[in-house]
């Protein structure tokens, strides 16, 4: 299997039991591995209604056949399981070097199920193979825990870890590996910590075969070559995704105070350029990246040392809970990383309770004293441990906030932004009609990853519904998760603008399988609906509805900022579905067709 380790480690928990399986080349050929063997997995091997947090879950920890090879970005890890935070589906991409390693151990995925009886790591050294214990790194944080493994088994260890939230089982609790680098979406980090898995050390020293190298080689060259030219690499690198920050105070699209409005009077002191001169020591890349957009800062203020703030921790963690200095952002991400907590959930949690706090939802009585109002840094540092450790109000809020706000009533769904119970990312869509399509119909929730269309709002007109505009939102659909399939970075595509279609010749030289450009798009739409399949199977009642927006964008029009008055009327929702599912394939439900799965290679799956 050219472009494959070849080998999947399956980890029992339960007995502790590790066998080496041979990788399907069928699968392969039809999901090509990340996110696509990652759904496969669930659906054959997790019985449907299984609880996310009970040993029959799996946690799939996936490599792509392009990850680990020199190919621009080549080093990312999908990890798969059924969603504790919202009872469907979780992917969650992380980048780093532990893909690569992992391929270069001899294996393209890690499959982890059952339950330990105590806390243990899983130790990879090429073949040696052993689940080692870990009862002295239990309720360490994530960083801490990278560093320890790190010393005591040798830098050249890639290591995944969770923090006390894992083992708290918060329910986004995330997955850390490179000193800042997350799984973040999902609970992905719970599921880990309910089978008491505290980490993963990677060591590998082995190849992986490529059908063609020196058609390979030609085509790296071009792709680096055109990385290496482009006109928006020198401030792509300077910046990161920060660079989008100012961007998106200027647009309106900058969430502040819980998703209110889309600018924040503040917003300039978080901007990228700010953050650069103030607090940013050095740039930081994955594996085999040429535009390294990773920012290690260090904050006086706190004493801290950090990766990031990303520009979703700014939006979320910033504006959002309306944090007027870069510093305190940047030790509320620090907080999350080394608790091991997903700040974008985080950040959306708290700008709920501090909504619900200034509406007198809740009081000081149920903050245990915390004055949470709108820009109270110390009461977010103090929630974000509390939601950690789950204690008082924490212990709610750590359930998500779809969970919360049904446990507090008086209207507080209102102000619960998300999407089939995630968490909506760093763009407001009070009137971004693309975008707020995006969040609807990601396959995981409310995250951005999936299809990033908010500058094509700006391009196209904001409020503008037209087939065209669902048409963009489902190629961004096809496109960006393709990646989280192939092992590899998309960033090089959206912010360096390299040709895309390059990646089916590549495809082709390093596994010996000519496909078109087509073809893998093909591929990453049957992933696509047998992930939706998922949903339906999972989840009673699942359908239309639970594509619905918050009713902050459909109800409760935009309080200041470019977009102010705004909102997208809940008529205009529907139509935006009818038109998608219609262009899917889909019925009036949200279901694949029969006609569609045929067409997919999925009839089976019904
Ligand atoms: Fe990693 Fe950023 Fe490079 Fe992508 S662009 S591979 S996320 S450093």
């Amino acid at each position: 299997m050219n472009g494959y380790a070849g080998t999947i480690l399956r980890v029992n928990l339960t007995t502790g039991e590790i066998r080496k399986e041979p990788y399907d080349p069928a699968v392969a050929r039809d999901f090509l591995g990340g996110r696509g063997l990652g759904i496969y997995t669930l659906w054959h091997e997790v019985p449907a209604g299984t609880d996310p947090l009970s040993p029959q879950n799996k946690l799939v920890a996936s490599t792509g056949p392009l990850s680990g090879l020199l190919v621009p970005g080549a080093g990312k890890m999908d990890w798969t399981c059924k969603a504790p935070l919202t009872g469907g589906y979780a992917s969650a991409s992380v980048g780093g070097h532990l893909t690569a390693e992992l391929k270069y151990a001899g294996y393209d995925a890690i499959i982890l199920e059952g339950v330990s009886p105590r806390p243990v790591y899983l130790y990879i050294d090429d073949d040696r193979v052993e689940l080692r214990d870990a009862s002295d790194l239990w309720g360490r944080g994530s960083i801490t825990t990278e560093e320890t493994l790190k010393k005591r088994l040798g830098e050249d260890f890639q290591v995944a870890t969770i923090g006390p939230s894992g083992e708290n089982l918060v329910k986004y609790a995330c997955i850390t590996h490179d000193y800042g680098r997350q799984a973040g979406r999902g609970g992905v980090g719970a599921v880990m910590g309910s089978k008491r898995l505290k980490a993963i050390a990677v060591r590998g020293s082995k190849t992986i075969p490529v059908a063609d190298p020196v058609r390979f080689w030609d085509l790296a060259h071009t792709m680096y070559s055109a990385c290496k030219e482009a006109e928006g690499l020198a401030a792509w690198q300077r910046y990161g995704t920060t660079i989008v920050t100012s961007w998106c105070d200027e647009v309106g699209a900058l969430p502040t105070r819980n998703f209110q409005q889309g600018s924040f009077e503040h917003g300039s002191n978080l901007y990228g350029q700010v953050m650069r001169e103030r607090i940013v020591i050095t740039d930081k890349g994955c594996f085999a990246c040429p535009s390294p957009c990773g920012k290690y800062s260090y904050s006086r203020k706190h004493g801290i040392r950090v990766e990031g703030p990303e520009y979703e921790t700014i939006a979320l963690l910033g504006s959002n809970v309306a944090l007027t200095d870069i510093e305190d952002v940047a030790y509320a991400n620090y907080l999350c990383d080394e608790l091991g907590i997903d700040s974008i959930s985080a950040g959306n949690v708290i700008a709920f309770a501090m909504e619900c706090f200034e509406r007198g939802i809740l009081t000081r009585k149920d903050t245990e004293g915390l004055d949470l109002r709108f820009g109270n840094a110390e009461a977010t540092f103090a929630l974000i441990e509390r939601i950690a450790r789950r204690e008082g109000l924490g212990d709610l809020l750590a359930e998500g906030v779809k969970v919360a706000a049904e446990h507090l009533g008086q209207g507080s769904a209102e102000w619960a932004v998300h999407v089939k119970g995630m968490e909506q990312s760093g763009y407001e869509t009070h009137n971004a009609t693309a975008m707020l399509l995006a969040y609807m119909t990601a396959d995981v929730g409310a995250h951005h990853n999936r299809a990033w269309a908010i500058t094509y709002d700006l391009q196209v007109g904001r409020d503008q519904v037209t087939p065209e505009k669902v048409a963009r939102v489902i190629l961004l659909q096809h496109i960006r998760p393709l990646f989280d399939a192939l092992g590899a970075c998309r960033l090089q595509w959206v912010e360096l603008g390299i040709d895309v279609t390059q990646y089916a010749p590549m495809m082709a030289a390093i596994t010996g399988i000519e496909r078109s450009w087509e073809d893998l798009l093909k591929i990453s739409e049957r992933i696509w609906n047998l992930t939706r399949l998922y949903w339906f199977r999972e989840v009673p009642g699942f359908g239309r509805a639970w594509d619905y927006p918050s009713p902050r964008f459909y109800k409760h029009p935009a309080t200041g900022g470019p977009t102010q008055g705004q909102l997208t009327s809940f008529e205009t929702v529907q139509r935006l579905l009818d038109m998608y599912y219609a262009q899917r394939g889909w019925d009036a439900n949200g279901r694949p067709t029969a006609q569609k799965l045929a067409e997919l290679g999925l009839s089976g799956y019904v």
